[in-house]
């Protein structure tokens, strides 16, 4: 029954493995004892391993324990969670927030428990899966709306019954096209239509904006009251997630939100090195900087080696390949090489569009770039992308 599956898998290029890493230095990893330059981590700044979290974490583990023991709402709730949903919340200039076990179940959250039968629920194409999810677990109508395609979006609002009640969600970065969301265009249909908007701010969160606030902070939107869902897992260096919106919102989805009251909550030393995280993210303006010095220079070796590629303001950056085996080809002639750019295939990309997606880190190096560029030079070459 599996084998069926497992085999046509196999024969579409869209077979999957898990491989054992360890860390190596600084964006290194090591595989069956090779070390290999990564370009694959969403630890955009690096801080997975920085001293001050591991610290924080060691603390944590030996005041309350590896694990937490219960949900929030039995006696899994640690002045840790507290203390950093009352920290997150100021970082996000929201009047509350509320943590989550990951960005998966965040998402399942917000949407199994906000939008109602009836209502209609219209999400960006290319949304993350756990998004997809989500919508699909909402009982409301659930359409979908062409790439950032903000006529498309307003078409479908056009069309619904007057008092149906509409959400719109999107990513605030896609997380692998790499390209922003017109926020300043959803945040003024939203208005017009008088409808939600969620954003799933999981690129964005300690990336965009001068203090790392995310991409409402980019666009200088903080002040608009939103619903807005960002991870630990990728710039924070952690795992976990949070929503940030009105009291009211939490209040609710503390009632109402199935993934989280059911779950087990995280071990506090999660929120323990979150506060710490987020002091780091506070600081964090050198290493922004040094990420975007970094995209810069990616860019424009890029587009000297003859790449098509779009010039972004996000360290996420795909290279389109297509077809799922010259995908896989490319990748593992990359990784022969020392070089590790995983390949990203359909089902998390459409149809036909496999590409490599590199994901720039501040710790990554000028050297590290160069190596990167012209081994992708080489074999963009030899498979025909450039
Ligand atoms: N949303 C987006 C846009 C993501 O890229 C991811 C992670 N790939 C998630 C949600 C899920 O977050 P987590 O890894 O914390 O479950």
């Amino acid at each position: 029954m599996f084998d069926d599956t497992i085999e046509k898998l196999k024969k579409e290029g869209l077979y999957r493995a898990l491989a054992s890493r360890m860390p190596g230095n600084g964006p290194e990893i090591v595989i069956d004892g090779k070390t290999y330059l990564s370009f694959s981590s969403n630890d955009y700044l690096g801080l997975s391993r920085h001293p001050r979290l591991i610290e924080a974490g060691q603390d944590a583990l030996k005041q309350y324990g590896a694990g937490s023991g219960a949900s929030r709402l039995l006696s899994g709730s640690f002045l840790p969670h507290l203390t950093f949903e009352n920290e997150i919340s100021k970082f996000k200039n929201t009047e509350s927030a509320l943590l989550f076990g990951s960005g998966y179940l965040a998402n399942l959250a917000l949407l199994s428990a906000l939008p109602k039968e009836g209502d209609l629920v219209l999400a960006d194409r290319l949304n993350h899966a756990s998004l997809m999810d989500g919508c699909r677990l909402s009982r409301a109508t659930f359409k979908l709306f062409r790439h950032r395609d903000i006529d498309h979006l307003r078409y479908l609002l056009d069309k619904k019954s007057k008092n149906q009640k509409a959400w719109i969600i999107s990513e605030g970065v896609f997380s692998m096209e790499g390209d922003l969301a017109d926020l300043p265009e959803l945040v003024s249909t939203a208005r017009q239509f008088q409808s939600e908007l969620i954003i799933d701010d999981a690129h964005g969160f300690g990336v965009l904006g001068k203090n790392g606030r995310g991409t409402f902070e980019h666009f200088n939107l903080e002040r608009e009251n939103r619903i807005e869902m960002g991870t630990l897992g990728k710039a924070a260096g952690l795992y976990g997630a949070f929503v940030a919106g009105s009291k009211s919102l939490i209040d609710y989805l503390i009632n109402r939100a199935k993934p989280f009251i059911y779950t087990t909550s995280l071990p506090p030393a999660i929120p323990a090195m979150g506060i710490v995280a987020l002091q780091l993210l506070s600081e964090g303006e050198a290493l922004r900087s040094r990420l975007k010095k970094n995209q810069a220079i990616f860019y424009a070796r890029l587009l000297k080696s003859g790449f098509s590629v779009t010039e972004g303001i996000t360290p996420i950056i795909p290279i389109l390949t297509g077809d799922n085996f010259k995908t896989m080809e490319f990748s593992k002639a990359l990784f022969e090489e020392g070089l590790y750019i995983p390949a990203i295939r359909p089902p998390t990309v459409p149809g036909g569009k496999g590409r490599l997606r590199i994901s720039l880190s501040a710790a990554h190096s000028e050297a590290d770039i160069e190596i990167c560029v012209k081994l992708l030079t080489k074999w963009g070459k030899h498979f025909g992308i450039i």
